[in-house]
């Protein structure tokens, strides 16, 4: 596979020695690439993934495969299996004694988790206690978990810090991150387990989820085919490049605290019309636009403040959305450009507010 990486241009934290890190989603899209900035660097890598089906699973079979390549030796191992299976996850850290975990899987998207909140509560609230049980019982010295910026759903505030009241998110799937958070404290608290949470801001790029808007998106323009827009266009997403995401996972990997959260975005939003404005120019073609009322559970408004992350992990976004989108084309044409569709006609198409 020839694709240029998302992340070999990203800044390397300083890197202190050897680590043996659990990557779990580690077949999924920031999974993948926070495993194969790990193994590029030398250290060892174990991928727990159940492979499920919520989007196209050649797309995560292709992840796995690519990693494969990339680490031949013994410094990668991939499970199949769910995080909330108790049996194969205490036999992987029998096996495997991970120093590290960064805890990626999850069930993800706002919308999907209106209509089915129970998959939501099974992987991300279970799955989740049950790898920090574990992580206390094995002394794992950092335990690194994605949460989201869909916690601050219900804010007034249109820019986010870590300070914020965030005890009112819309949609299970925010509920579901915001109770990780709240169970990460506990284990900090009880067992002095370094817990830091990540609230990634809209992440896209390379490999991009294909559910998601900066996919679809670039997808559709493409291939001419009209897009369902949410709203009237005036709401604006921080959108953070894979690059920069991964970055700032591997700093707090390196960097471990007792307990944290961090929001890792931009720093600034992009307003829907604005981005349909980018893709066009990139993509090369006019989007054929279908105007949808907005959706229930989405958040209008999304900017990170993300001067704690530059504080105490020296995070900085360094990629703009102009050119993270041309790289996402670029990726996208050498992928897809040619032939195909990986999502189905019959799901919703559109972009609009939905974070994840
Ligand atoms: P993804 O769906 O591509 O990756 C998640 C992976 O986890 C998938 O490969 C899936 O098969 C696996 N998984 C799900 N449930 C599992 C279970 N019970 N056991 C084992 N594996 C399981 O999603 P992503 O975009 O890479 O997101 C990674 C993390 O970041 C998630 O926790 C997500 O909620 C969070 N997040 C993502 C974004 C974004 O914009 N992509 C934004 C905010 C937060």
């Amino acid at each position: 596979d020839s694709a240029p990486s998302p992340c070999r241009r990203a800044v390397l934290p300083p890197h202190t020695g050897h680590k043996k890190v659990l990557v779990t989603g580690g077949a999924g899209f920031i999974g993948s690439n926070v495993a194969e900035l790990l193994l590029a660097r030398g250290d060892s890598v174990v991928v727990v993934d159940e492979m499920n089906d919520y989007y196209d699973v050649r797309i995560k079979e292709a992840n796995l495969t690519r990693l494969r390549k990339l680490c031949p030796g013994d410094r990668l191992s991939i499970y199949r299996g769910d995080i909330c299976d108790e049996e194969s996850m205490l036999s992987v850290f029998e096996k495997e004694r991970p120093g590290w975990v960064c805890h990626m899987a999850a069930r993800a998207g706002v919308r999907p988790s209106i209509q089915d909140p129970f998959v939501y509560i099974h992987s991300n609230i279970r799955g989740t206690t049950h790898l920090m049980e574990l992580s206390h019982k094995f002394g794992v010295k950092n335990f690194v978990f994605a949460s989201s910026s869909s916690v601050y759903g219900g804010s007034k505030s249109t820019f986010f810090s870590e300070e914020e009241n965030v005890d009112n998110p819309v949609s299970p799937y925010a509920a579901s991150k915001k109770a990780c958070e709240l169970l990460a404290y506990t284990y900090h608290h009880l067992y002095k387990l370094n817990v830091t949470g990540l609230r990634f801001f809209t992440v896209y790029g390379p490999r991009g989820r294909p559910d998601m808007a900066p996919f679809k998106f670039i997808d559709r323009v493409s291939r001419g085919l009209e897009l369902q827009q949410f709203g009237d266009g005036s709401s604006s997403r921080d959108y953070t490049y894979i690059g920069d995401i991964v970055d700032g996972i591997l700093r707090a990997i390196d960097r471990p605290y007792p307990y944290e959260v961090f929001n890792l975005g931009k720093g600034n939003g992009t307003s829907l019309k604005e981005f349909i404005r980018i893709v066009e120019k990139h993509v090369g073609k006019k989007a054929i636009i279908k105007l949808m009322p907005d959706q229930p559970g989405d958040v209008p408004y999304t900017c990170a403040d993300v001067s704690k992350a530059y504080e105490l992990l020296g995070y900085r976004a360094k990629v703009s959305f102009d050119e993270g989108i041309r790289k996402t084309v670029d990726w996208y044409m050498h992928e897809y450009g040619k032939s195909i569709c990986v999502e189905p006609e019959t799901q919703a198409n559109g972009m609009g507010r939905a974070a994840s």
